[in-house]
């Protein structure tokens, strides 16, 4: 007998996923670290550090020039 509706579920934010290794991943990788590097300047948030970079940089140039100038740390 086939289980056909098999699902595996996220038990921390219940996200459904029809392949094990899928789910693996996801809490591995995804699962918790959502919105680790968060936009200082509007509610945009990443998992990785590149893609908050890059966005920084297109829709905040001149708060991105602001901050490098008083913050060097930052990025
Ligand atoms: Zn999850
Ligand atoms: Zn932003």
């Amino acid at each position: 007998m086939m289980f056909r509706a098999t699902k595996y579920i996220c038990p921390q934010c219940h996200k459904q996923y029809k392949v094990k290794s899928s789910l693996a991943r996801h809490l591995k990788l995804e699962c918790g670290k959502e919105a680790s590097f968060k936009c200082p300047f509007c509610p945009y948030a990443s998992k990785q550090k590149y893609p908050l970079t890059s966005h920084i940089n297109f829709k905040h140039p001149e708060k991105r020039l602001k901050l490098m100038y008083e913050r060097s740390a930052f990025i």
